[in-house]
């Protein structure tokens, strides 16, 4: 049964904007998958209004996402980028200014979508003022993080407790959160939408990849690829390791490591200079110059081309709520040796798609990278049904999933069927 949705959603993203750059700062996943979120809102003719906490005093106070969606930045606190400790003391503001924002346009909503746990904090009070429904999406969980042996953040675990409890409606990134969510929160089933982000091409698709190989000097040599925040939780130590036993065997003489990525705020704060600081000097003390180049941030639209000429992908997170990395990397082709973790293990098909290992041990990435890297065909197999899998991912899918949850709990009285809870792949999966 087709349920439309009549009115604009308001969406609370304080601490991360669907326009920031990503893969530095704290902008990653949870930025893109609102963005696509919104656009894709947008085409099925559901305006979105963004709220998000202005960090950077040029930026406009407005811009739009897309046709129907507008990011709304909020002057609350001062206008620079904050450590998330003080954005949950700017939280009550933050409500506030949204909810005078609304005033002043005379704008009412039907729902309340938050993202992240301070967003939630924000939802639950707008939610209290407006009397609309109130969906929120974690991306990620303390006590997910705390059980991958990353200290444990006590206010956020507590306080995503409460909002798991209180939400109308939960969003997960995949079975594996929405697993945590019930196992490490107690929330029931009936409440939670698994909606697994997934990739556009029409952004996503290289454009030089010779040109590219050509401007990093690569030649011949095989590439392995690292993407994202660097932060401890993305593990890109464990492949520096991995790759130190790679190098002391000659035939692996050819293969160059690049690392792309810039400090998260996590990875800032780690001490010692940063995390991108901490990962050169482990590098050089492995004796890995010129062998692992470090990049830094790079453009999203331009990634494609860095997926596309590397021979392996290569994700060792201690914990993923999903791994849009991975994801994007078998979209273009490219085999993935990542962490048997999360929601890593949703997106790639062991043995067919890329290879899953257990723990963080390196010498477990370096044999499974050197079993592909030996093996041609079968990497090129692998990655020919990498590219098959990906496009079973799609953001149309999960924004058709939440647009459901929207018409469900806007207008409750009129639903019959139940868009919520999981597919029966998802509940054969948890079973498994
Ligand atoms: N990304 C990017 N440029 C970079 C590094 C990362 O565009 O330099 C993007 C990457 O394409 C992906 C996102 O940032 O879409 C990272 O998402 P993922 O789920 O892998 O990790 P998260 O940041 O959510 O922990």
């Amino acid at each position: 049964m087709r349920r439309n949705v009549s009115g604009p959603v308001a969406v609370i993203s304080m601490h991360a904007s669907p326009l920031g750059a990503l893969g530095r700062g704290e902008n990653g996943g949870a930025n893109l998958a609102v963005r696509r979120l919104c656009e894709g809102l947008a085409e099925s003719g559901i305006p979105t209004d963004v709220f998000v906490r202005r960090d950077d005093p040029a930026a406009p106070a407005e811009e739009m996402i897309a046709p129907m969606s507008r990011l709304v930045r909020l002057t609350v606190g001062p206008p620079r980028a904050l450590p998330k400790q003080d954005l949950a003391d700017l939280v009550d503001a933050f409500a506030a200014a949204v909810a005078g924002h609304a005033i002043s346009e005379r704008r009412s909503y039907i729902v309340v979508h938050g993202h992240y746990w301070l967003g939630g904090l924000v939802a639950q009070q707008l939610r209290d003022l407006w009397h609309v429904p109130w969906v929120q999406s974690f991306h990620t969980l303390a006590r997910a993080k705390a059980r991958a042996g990353l200290p444990m953040d006590a206010r956020r675990s507590a306080a995503e407790a409460r909002l798991v409890a209180a939400a109308d409606r939960l969003v997960s990134g995949s079975v594996a959160e929405a697993k945590d969510l019930m196992r490490l929160y107690g929330a029931s089933r009936s409440r939670i939408c698994v909606a697994q982000p997934g990739v556009d091409l029409r952004v996503l698709h290289p454009k030089d990849t010779i040109a590219l190989r050509d401007e990093l000097g690569l030649g011949g040599h095989r590439v392995l690829l690292f993407a994202g925040r660097l932060e401890p939780l993305k593990g890109a130590e464990t492949l520096l390791d991995a790759v130190a036993a790679l190098c002391a065997e000659e035939r692996f003489d050819d293969v160059v490591t690049l690392v792309i990525g810039d400090d998260s705020g996590d990875g800032a704060a780690a001490g010692g200079g940063g995390e991108r600081r901490r990962l050169e000097a482990r590098a050089g003390g492995h004796g890995l110059q010129g062998r692992v180049r470090f990049l830094g941030a790079i453009e999203h639209e331009d990634l494609a081309d860095y997926y596309a000429l590397a021979d392996i992908c290569v994700v060792p997170s201690r914990t993923e709520t999903f791994g849009l990395v991975a994801l994007e990397a078998q979209a273009l082709g490219t085999p993935v040796v990542a962490s048997a973790v999360g929601g890593l293990t949703e997106v790639i098909a062991d043995g067919e798609t890329g290879i899953l290992v257990a723990g963080r041990e390196p010498r477990a990435f370096a044999e499974a990278i050197a079993s592909l890297l030996d093996d041609t065909d079968r990497r090129e197999r692998m990655g020919a049904a990498a590219r098959l899998r990906a496009a079973t991912f799609t953001w149309a899918r999960a924004v058709g999933r939440i647009a459901a949850i929207y018409a469900r709990v806007s207008r409750p009285v009129a639903v019959t069927a139940t868009p919520c809870g999981y597919s029966d792949n998802e509940v054969m999966a948890i079973a498994g």
